[in-house]
């Protein structure tokens, strides 16, 4: 394996370190937290509305309930009055009966419009509630479309800096022999991302450990075509300033 071959191994590991780091960066962008956060807070809203929504259908049909009494009731009493003074009826016993129910469905269409105003009541806040909450909704809706915006963009910008990684990784594997490359991949799928370590004076950068003297030796001897491999951490370990 030549010196440069070896040093070629050493770019791409460093470019494939930095193509790591800028797709966990295109993972980890911030916009995504804050559209998690606006998420989190519209879900909240939104059942908020539902619970406000269904308590103000039970009003509504409480309210059709009470309409369609009243207006009965109110049929009932016209029904009942237009007979009392229409003069068909003579019998003062009758009369007398006529009258009571009228003035008995008059007290309960009082009543039926009490029960009205008390729905009402209970309803206008809740009107209010629901209005508050499609205005903070609709404000989120557009905050969050600003996220989206800006997440995009940031995305183009990292997606544009991984494809010039990746053009100068394909440049520097090419003049790489292929089952030294693959070994690499092997390793780097293994080892946590690193496949190829440099020797830093006397250890290996990929464990950190120091290589014994005999180690270092044999790695500043090295044939041509031979690759030295880290006996700690089994990485490909290429000199940094390899002997000429
Ligand atoms: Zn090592």
């Amino acid at each position: 394996m030549s010196d440069s071959q070896l040093a070629g191994l050493l770019s791409v590991q460093d470019l494939d370190v930095s193509i790591d780091q800028h797709r966990h960066r295109r993972q980890t962008l911030p916009e995504r937290d804050e559209l998690r956060a606006i998420d989190t807070q519209m879900d909240s809203l939104k059942a908020q509305s539902d619970r406000v929504t269904g308590a103000l259908d039970v009003i509504a049909r409480r309210e059709s309930e009470l309409e369609a009494e009243l207006s009965a009731t109110e049929q009932r009493a016209a029904t009942v009055s237009r007979r009392l003074y229409g003069g068909e009826v003579s019998a003062s016993r009758e009369l007398q009966a006529m009258a009571a129910d009228v003035e008995t469905l008059k007290a309960r269409a009082s009543e039926l419009e009490d029960q009205g105003l008390i729905l009402l009541e209970e309803r206008e806040p809740l009107d209010m509630t629901i209005d508050e909450l499609a205005v903070q909704l609709g404000s989120l809706d557009l905050e969050r479309a600003a996220v989206l915006g800006r997440l995009a963009e940031a995305e183009d910008k990292v997606d544009g800096e991984i494809a010039s990684l990746i053009r100068d990784r394909e440049e520097s594997a090419a003049g790489i022999p292929a089952d030294l490359l693959a070994n690499y991949e092997r390793l780097r799928a293994r080892l946590g991302g690193v496949g190829a370590a440099r020797l830093v004076g006397n250890h290996c950068d990929g464990c950190h450990l120091t290589l014994s003297s005999m180690e270092l030796d044999r790695i500043r001897h090295l044939g041509d075509g031979e690759v030295f491999t880290c006996e700690q951490c089994s990485r490909i370990l290429v000199p940094s300033k390899p002997s000429s």
